[in-house]
Parts: structure tokens; sequence; C-alpha cells
């Protein structure tokens, strides 16, 4: 095969064909007129559809669930309950979360942004739920939702440094809440807060440069996310919260600085804020779905495209929370001048959904590529969240790197973790009108109704640390569909598919789903071998010589490497150490041990190497 580059691969097979069957997408609603919402090609699973079975994937879903479940309510409604003059017990959580005079940005960011994430665990729980099914997780929501509900006063947003940031994750909270734990309350409540917010937001998104005109009180103020807002309003509406959601979503599009100049090719990533830029393209995606917005969907594509063109080889993006200026050498200096490379949870959260949208809209599965390059690379190797919100955040490809937790407890990156673990499930899966996309391979098992039979598909794989993967068929009766399996970019010639233990004719073309179409009986099965050969992924196009070492999608670093100088011969040579995931290549003078980022622990370690 032919290696693309990332981004002529992002784009092929991207293009929206004409004439192939779509779908109706399922949050389809009946707008009239010219705008009207877009169907999609593939489309999500109930969260309830998919269920993780023993891996490291269910392992972190598990561990964020319980530890937001039995977090104490109190303490979570703390923030919103001092600032509102009411009686507040529970202990504080402390770090960003609770209110403290020690803030002064950027010294001291202890007090930051009270309450911001209490929206994202209420968010993370809704869909733990939906996945679970499990009475006390609702009962949970159901009393945060009523406790949070008699706090909310346009008074909380005085003297807040960035009311968007903080509404938006309530938002979100809300129409989870409702959406997929059947809160009867959350939607009054989302009016409410609406309404006490709205009063502090500016007449429509503003950049940093926007925000930095106006006065402010210190730099935070300057750092408010009014570019995201978008993508909740528009569920919000989508939900039954209102007509006006529709018309705040229209309202806060950041048409003028980004997705206007994006939706024409132009790169204006960067200098912008790394993670609310990505997490911004989703709000594109939903212009698109629910308004037919063609130059919306075009500001995505391109946008993520850009995204992909300066990512690392883990798939992680945006050293320092900002994007760098493509060909010239400022991504390679933070391999120096930086220890803050990916900022791991918020930036997969965001990858996985822009990803997922992206997947449906245009069919294309080498977004599927990217993440499963930042499942493997970044967020599997997060520490978990200590039950005291000391936090994993950023991610470190310095030449002499380490894994670290953030210096404050409960950050951003505490709230994106629980909905990303949530959403691992249907991040695997989509479904489309000829049957079922296998778009991860973990340990998992989808059922559904395929005409008229009941499926169930369960995948058993110990993959990426080998290419194998399992799936086995449970069927009510025999039916003709198609199960189509990701072929990732990087497949070498030698990957394989049999069903029942003969090869299956069909086309297997890396970049592409191999379709198997065909007539399914219960107790099918079929073995997906990929070929994984090491390969080198230099660093950008200007730096060839500084490469990683890259197998499937895992990347691999050198571990204690010291001044130890490899060339790209002897990464290529790399053995694996028995059956460990742990490779071994001979330098000149000694050996160096190449470790997946998920069995780092408290090792040195470097990601590139300067060949
Ligand atoms: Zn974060």
């Amino acid at each position: 095969m032919t290696r693309m580059g990332r981004r002529e691969f992002m784009k092929s097979g991207a293009a929206l064909a004409a004439g192939v069957a779509v779908m109706k997408s399922t949050n389809a609603i009946g707008l009239t007129g010219t705008n009207a919402p877009r169907p999609t090609r593939l489309f999500e699973f109930h969260y309830a559809d998919v269920e993780l079975l023993d891996g490291p994937m269910l392992e972190q879903f598990r561990h964020n669930h319980s530890l937001f479940l039995n977090l104490d309510d109190d303490r979570l409604l703390k923030p919103f309950r001092q600032l509102a003059g009411q009686p507040a017990p529970g202990e504080d959580m402390g770090g960003w979360y609770s209110p403290s005079s020690e803030f002064d940005p950027p010294k001291n960011m202890t007090g930051y942004i009270p309450g911001h994430s209490f929206g994202q665990y209420l968010s993370g729980l809704a869909r733990a739920y939906a996945v679970t099914g499990d009475k006390a997780t609702q009962a949970k929501i159901q009393r945060l939702v009523r406790g949070f509900a008699p706090t909310v006063t346009t008074k909380f947003y005085q003297d807040y440094c960035i009311p968007a940031y903080t509404f938006d994750k309530t938002n979100c909270g809300l129409i989870d809440a409702h959406q997929f734990a059947g809160d009867p309350t959350a939607l009054a409540v989302l009016n409410k807060a609406t309404d006490a917010v709205l009063p502090w937001l500016p007449a429509k998104a503003l950049n940093r440069e926007q925000m930095m005109a106006r006065p402010h009180k210190n730099i935070s103020f300057t750092w408010d996310e009014t570019y995201t807002l978008p993508e909740n309003f528009y569920l919000a509406y989508q939900r039954g919260a209102g007509a006006r959601y529709h018309a705040l979503a229209n309202r806060f599009l950041q048409d003028d600085t980004y997705f206007g100049p994006l939706s024409e090719n132009q790169n204006v990533l960067p200098g912008q804020h790394a993670y609310s830029h990505v997490n911004a393209l989703c709000s594109a995606m939903q212009s698109y779905l629910v308004d037919g917005s063609e130059k919306h969907l075009r500001a995505a594509r391109n946008g993520f495209a850009f995204v992909i063109e300066q990512s690392f080889a883990t798939g992680g993006w945006g050293p320092d929370e900002s994007f760098r200026k493509p060909g010239t050498d400022e991504l390679a200096n933070t391999l120096e001048s930086s220890h803050n490379s990916f900022e791991t949870p918020c930036g997969a959260y965001g990858h996985f959904k822009i990803a997922r949208y992206l997947m449906r809209v245009t069919g294309d599965s080498t977004y599927g590529d990217s993440m499963e390059a930042v499942l493997y690379n970044t967020i599997l190797g997060a520490r978990p969240i200590r039950p005291d919100g000391v936090s994993f955040y950023y991610a470190d490809y310095n030449m002499d790197a380490k894994k670290v937790d953030y210096e404050q407890k409960w950050p951003c990156c505490s709230g994106t973790f629980p909905q990303l673990t949530a959403d691992y499930g249907i991040s695997s899966y989509l479904r489309s009108a000829a049957g079922i996309n296998v778009n991860l391979f973990v340990p998992s098992r989808v059922t559904w109704q395929q005409g008229g039979a009941r499926v169930s598909l369960t995948q058993q794989t110990e993959y990426p640390k080998v290419g194998e993967t399992t799936l086995s068929l449970k069927m009510s009766k025999s039916e003709r569909f198609t199960i189509s399996l990701r072929v990732p970019a990087w497949a070498g010639q030698r990957t394989t598919i049999t069903a029942n233990g003969r090869p299956f004719q069909v086309d297997v073309q890396p970049g592409t789903w191999a379709k198997l179409d065909r007539t399914w009986n219960n107790g099918d099965r079929i073995e997906f071998s990929l070929d994984m050969p090491l390969r080198l992924v230099p660093l950008d196009a200007q730096h060839p010589s500084i490469v990683a070492l890259v197998r499937g999608p895992v990347a691999l670093f050198a571990v204690d490497p010291g001044a130890e100088k490899i060339t790209k011969q002897q990464m290529l040579a790399a053995q694996r150490v028995g059956s460990s995931e742990d490779w071994e290549l001979k330098t000149g003078t000694g050996k160096v041990i190449m470790r997946p980022y998920p069995s780092i622990k408290d090792e040195r370690y470097r990601l590139y190497q300067k060949t």
C-alpha cells in the first residue's frame, strides 16, 4: 500500500458522493423551508445497546462512574449555594471548583471557576445511567438537579470570569439528565439557568482578541469560550427545551473569525486555544445536522483536517493548549520548550466527539483511525482521577518527559473524563442502512434489531497488543446484512478476514471499511487479523528526521533513553520482549526499551527520536 499523508487520507473518501443511500438521522426534526435537517450515513447506537467487556476501557468507565456516584452531594452543590448566599454545608472540593480569595490569575488558579464542572459530572452520570440502568445513579442525578435548582439566580455570574464556559457545561448536564436519565425537571431548571446567564453573555461569540479589546477586571475575564455554546443549544432545542435554544445556537456560531474562513479552507487555527476550538467544530456539525448548513460542514471538515495535520504521532495535538503555524519549527520547538503537550482528557473527549460527528455524516473510516490513536496513546494512559480531585491533565512529549498530575484539583479534565468514558461504547459501533460498522476493536457486545432478527455481536480481543479480533454473532434468526470492519490506513498487506474458518472474499483496502455482506446465521464467527508493521512517523513535513516508532495504532516511547542516540534502522529492527507490550531495540552502545503510553508509570520517556 502507499502511505498517504495524514492530511490526504482524511480527505480521501470524505466527499459526499452522490447517489448513495442515506439514512434519516435519528434526531431529525420537522423544520420546514430551505434550512432542513440533514440525514447522516451512519448513526449512533443508544448507550444501552453497547456493553463494554473486561478491559482497560471498562476499568476507566467504572472508576469514573463510581467516583462521581460516591462524591458527596453537598460538596458538589456547595459553590452554587455559597454564591447564592444560601446555607452551604459540606467540605470544599477545592482547586478550580471552590470559590477562593487566593484566585490571582494567571499566578494562582485556586478558585478559578466555581462549580464549572458540575454540569459535566451530571452529564457523565446521566450517560453512565444510560449505559448501566443503575437506579442509584438515576437517583443521584435527580437529587443533584433538585439541589441545584434553588441556587439558580443571575447573581451567580456576577464577577464570574467565564460565564459562558460554565453555563455551557451546566446546559450539557441538564439536557443529558433529561435525555438519558429521564429527569422530569431538568429542562425547566435549564430554562431558569439560561435566564440567569443571558445578561452576562455578549451579543455574539467573541474570540480572545475581541475579549481583550473589551474592559476586563483581570486576564481571566478574556478567556471565556462563547464559541462553544451552539452545540449544546442545538441539542437543547432538539431535546425539547424550546425554540429560543435554536435562536441562541445560531446567535453564537462564530462565523466571522472561525467558521467562515475555515469553510474556505483558510487555516485560522494557529495561536487559537486548542481544545475549545476543536470542541467548537461540534457546533458547526450541529448547524449542518439541524439547519443543513453546508458551509458549517465544510468548516468542521477542514478544521479537523488542519488539526490532524499538526497532530503528534500519538494523535494528540495543541501543545501548551494552542495550535501552531504549519510549515515552521513551532511544533518541533515545543519538544524542548514544553511539558504540556496534549490536554489529554478534554482533548480526547473533543476528538472523539468531532470524529464521531464527521464519521456519521461522511461515512469516512479514517476518522476512526484518529480516534483509536488518541485512545491507545493518550487517554488509556491517563492516571485515574483521585477521590480528592487530583487529576491527570497534560501528556508530555518533551525530549525528557514524565507523567505527572495537575497542580490544581478538579480541573476541566476531571469533567470531560467521565463523559468520554461513558461514550466509549457508542464510539465503538455505528449503525448504517446496510447493517453495522465496527469502528473500534475492543472487548464489547452490541445488540440491535436487524430486519426480523435480534442480533448480538461480541468482540473478544487483546488488540492492540495483538492484531487479532474475534467477532461472534448470536441471532434469533438468519438475516442478510453488512458487517463493516474499519481497516486502518496503516494496515499491512497480511491483513486477513475469515468467517467460520474460511477466507471471506472481500476487498480489504487500508483506509476504508471492509464490507462483509452475506446472510449471517446464529453462531457465525469472524476472525479479523490486522497486520501491524512497525513504521516511523515524522513529527511534521518540515522535520522528517524527528520520528516516532509506531506499531499499528500504538506509539512506542523510549524508556529512560538518557542521551542515547537512536537511528531509524535501529527503531525498525525493534523486537518484542517476550509476550509483553514492551519492545527492545539495540543501539550502538546498548539496548533501549520501547513502551506503549498506558504501560508507562513513573519512568522517564521520550516519544520522538532525532535521527
Ligand atoms: Zn482539560
